[in-house]
């Protein structure tokens, strides 16, 4: 079995606005093997992003744990997170929003070796910058070309070979492919692929459509206001589902099989995704649930394994 890079315990985000405090991610658990990619899915402000941006620190829990090798890095001192940072990257929907638009390609990809002072000889510094966009499919022509200048498949490579000058071992992809064309969606999935396979590279990859994640993730985690609802191997969460969530949003995943996609029904979800701001009592889910009961109301629900690797939390499964 192979080892844990990452785990997270109890972990907690909320954040304060005028307005009342959001529970943005609240008491979520999970582990991340090394070499794997775990997929996060859930709908638009399910807490996902979140999750991903705390887990490597970019916003600092409210509380839990977050163990990277056994470390408890929610807890270090920003001097020794520094060292361990570098061992965390993240890629965004829109890389736009990471990088400085005054620098071209190539003092985007060099811009992380400067500021962390990883690698301080000028000519080796140069040496990876062009390694490492070659790697990533932008050859070193593109050096002087401006990322506006490049289409949204070939800006996701910057993003990439940015995120990976520094060799990290656990990279966050936060949607990198929703904003891109279909025909490009497969190019950067085989490239981040490949990359993990040359590099051993451990993956936590969030999308709000899980045709995306089922293909690229070893496990998937599915998100619902702030909770992780079910958790398990890929084949088995899409054969298997057993948390009515993850029912409704698998219910919606077009099915290439023609006989099995007119006996699949679809589940339509009444009312709307409540506030993160005020969320509901017991199982956040009871509101839009067709099968909450009156304890699903009052009781919070216990995630746990229900088979072995396949966890939920959901009363009708304790029975
Ligand atoms: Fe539905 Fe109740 Fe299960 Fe929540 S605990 S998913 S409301 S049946």
């Amino acid at each position: 079995m192979s080892e844990t890079l990452i785990e997270a315990v109890n972990l907690k985000k909320y954040f304060s606005t005028n307005a009342g405090v959001v529970h943005a991610v609240d008491d979520v658990s999970f582990k991340i093997n090394a070499g794997e990619t775990l997929g996060v899915v859930g709908e638009s402000g399910c807490g996902k992003s979140t999750l991903g941006r705390a887990l490597i620190r970019l916003y600092d829990p409210t509380e839990g744990k977050i163990l990277y090798r056994g470390e408890d890095i929610a807890a270090m001192g920003k001097e020794k997170f520094r060292k361990v940072q570098k061992q965390m990257q993240m890629i965004f929907q829109d890389p736009y929003s990471s990088i400085n638009p005054h620098f071209s390609v190539g003092e985007t990809v060099l811009d992380p070796l400067r500021v962390s002072k990883t690698i301080t000889d000028k000519n080796k510094r140069m040496a990876k910058v062009t390694e490492t966009m070659e790697l990533c499919g932008l050859p070193e022509r593109y050096f002087n070309t401006y990322p506006h200048e490049l289409d949204g498949g070939r800006r996701q490579r910057v993003g990439l070979a940015r995120a990976l000058v520094l060799d990290p071992e656990f990279i966050v992809c936060d949607e990198p492919i929703s904003a891109l064309d279909v025909s490009i969606q497969s190019q950067v999935v085989n490239m981040l692929e490949d990359m993990q396979e040359q590099m051993g590279l451990t993956y936590l990859f969030i999308a709000h459509d899980l045709s995306v994640v089922r293909h690229i993730s070893n496990r998937i985690g599915v998100m619902y206001l702030g909770s992780l609802v079910e958790l398990g191997e890929s084949y088995e969460l899409n054969r298997h589902p057993i948390h009515p969530y993850t029912q409704t949003l698998l219910s919606a995943v077009p099915v290439p099989d023609p006989k099995l996609s007119r006996t699949r029904k679809r589940i339509i979800l009444e009312g709307d995704v409540p506030s993160p701001m005020n969320p509901p009592s017991g199982c956040r889910f009871h509101t839009r649930c067709p099968y909450a009961t009156e304890k699903c109301s009052q009781v919070t629900p216990v995630f746990r394994e229900h088979e072995p690797g396949h966890w939920a939390a959901c009363h009708l499964l304790d029975k």
